[in-house]
């Protein structure tokens, strides 16, 4: 192999050029890249993306397409499984080295793990990085050297270990080995034809890491300050919506520190809201950290002792709160929601998730598949520790005597009942006092709205 062998760059989470560390010593390294992208669909088995995701990772592979080939690049596209495409593409392109930023859910750490003993001996050189969080899992430990079961201790541990490491630049100059053959994105049929559900999806995000950073701004800007209190209303566009991005890596936790902290300092003001805001970005941390300590997440109950729960098995109930009909208005409006445009407000999925989880008693892993399958930021340690906390199953989950009321949460949250006419339009026309719980008004009332 000469020392003008391609290193072959592997873009997995990490759909972006600035903040790229596997892209940043390419690049640094001098020698021609090959950026490659691998469609395994089989190595996550039933976490392989759903609906919402393969949407999303087909506008955002263009996206990362498009800003490779401004920069004289080619994006590499191939399916199948990374451990039988990666061995194939280094070898038909002669590369030595190949790079890749580290992702954290079980199969792909196994997965990992097993490329890097083979390539290595087959004398390839391999080198990992972080890109998606702060700090990495094994990192932050409690006095014992055991991990955090419990959030306040963990972020406060999380914090004691200072600034994450500044974000790396997006490299200037790039060398890029020639074009190699390639699937066609289209063929891989990652979006819907027949029916067509994306129109919602299509008007409401923005793909990619342009516009990632247009959301992070436009947050900035505008909703950052008050976000504290707007994070709790559902018909407000108080939260970032940066979800989506950060899963499929098209922005990292470290960019969005350092720029939080940058407009504290710049504009000496909103210091509470801003950290409140980072505190969720450690929630994401947190998960990240009970997935890899605790690889079962996805599948098994946390607390033992839910593991023998009576759950009802209610098919017809289950189909009610998939499609927003279970006539608790709250539920029904989050419901249609996510199915409208693949996202729910944080509020409303744990109104949701409740509802089903502990009203209907159906077991928390549905609710996990159907977010799964119509999220645009479904995640699999986010939403894995998401269902668990909502079932009162998991680490530092909510009591499993907390059930959230829909209706007081929805008075609550939403007092004059916007996020509900928005999503339900059959109650478009009932008064404030009753479209929180239709089912008390009086006739004429229901009759005059129609
Ligand atoms: P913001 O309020 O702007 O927060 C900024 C970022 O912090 C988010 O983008 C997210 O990355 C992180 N974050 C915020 N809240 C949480 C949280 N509770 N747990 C972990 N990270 C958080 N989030 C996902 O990204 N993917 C999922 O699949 C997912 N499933 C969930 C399932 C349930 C049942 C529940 C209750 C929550 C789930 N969440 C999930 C967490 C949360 O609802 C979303 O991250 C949030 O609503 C995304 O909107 P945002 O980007 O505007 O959030």
């Amino acid at each position: 192999m000469s020392s003008s062998a391609p290193i072959l760059l592997w873009f997995r989470q990490d759909l972006r050029l600035a903040d790229n560390p596997a892209l940043a010593q390419a690049a640094e390294s001098g020698k021609p890249i090959l950026p490659l992208y691998i469609l395994d669909e089989k190595t996550p088995g039933d976490w392989a993306p759903g609906g919402a995701g393969r949407w999303w990772l087909h506008h955002s592979l263009t996206a990362l397409a498009s800003d490779l080939e401004k920069r004289g690049g080619s994006l590499v596209l191939r399916r199948g499984r990374a451990e039988e495409i990666l061995p194939e593409v280094l070898e038909e392109s002669g590369a030595s080295e190949v790079a890749w930023n580290r992702c954290y859910e079980p199969h792909a750490i196994a997965r990992d793990k097993r490329l890097k003993e083979r390539l290595a001996k087959d004398g390839y050189e391999v080198t990992s990085h972080n890109a998606t969080l702060l700090h990495e899992p094994w990192t932050v430990e409690t006095g014992q050297g055991e991990p955090y079961k419990v959030y306040p201790p963990f972020w406060k541990a999380l914090k004691a270990k200072g600034p994450p490491q500044d974000p790396f630049r997006k490299p200037g100059q790039m060398e890029f080995a020639k074009p190699r053959q390639s699937d066609v994105l289209e063929d891989w049929d990652l979006l819907p034809t027949k029916p067509d559900w994306a129109g919602g999806l299509r008007e409401t995000w923005r793909p990619g890491e342009h516009g990632a950073q247009l959301r992070l701004e436009a947050f900035l800007d505008s909703r950052l300050e008050d976000y504290g209190r707007g994070r709790d209303y559902p018909a407000q566009d108080g939260t970032s919506s940066l979800s989506p991005h950060l899963h499929w890596g098209e922005i990292g936790p470290r960019q969005i520190w350092q720029a939080v902290l940058h407009r504290v300092d710049r504009e000496g003001s909103g210091e509470t809201a801003a950290w409140k805001f980072l505190s969720e970005i450690g929630w994401r941390e947190f998960s990240h950290h009970l997935l890899y300590h605790w690889p079962e997440l996805p599948e098994t109950s946390w607390r033992e002792n839910f593991q023998d729960f009576p759950w009802r098995d209610d098919e017809e109930a289950l189909t009610a709160w998939q499609a927003g009909k279970t006539g608790y208005p709250i539920v029904d409006a989050g419901m249609r929601q996510l199915y409208a445009i693949g996202w729910m407000h944080n509020r409303v999925r744990m109104v949701a998730g409740s509802f089903l989880v502990k009203d209907l008693l159906i077991p928390w892993q549905k609710g996990q598949t159907w977010f799964w399958d119509t999220l645009v930021d479904a995640d699999l340690a986010n939403n894995s520790a998401g269902w668990q906390w909502i079932a009162g199953s998991g680490a530092d989950a909510a009591p499993f005597f907390r059930i959230f009321n829909p209706v007081t949460q929805s008075k609550r949250f939403d007092p004059n009942g916007a996020y509900l006419r928005m999503w339900l339009p059959e109650l478009a026309n009932l008064p404030d006092a009753h479209v929180h719980e239709p089912w008390a008004a009086p006739q004429e009332v229901l009759k005059e709205a129609g």
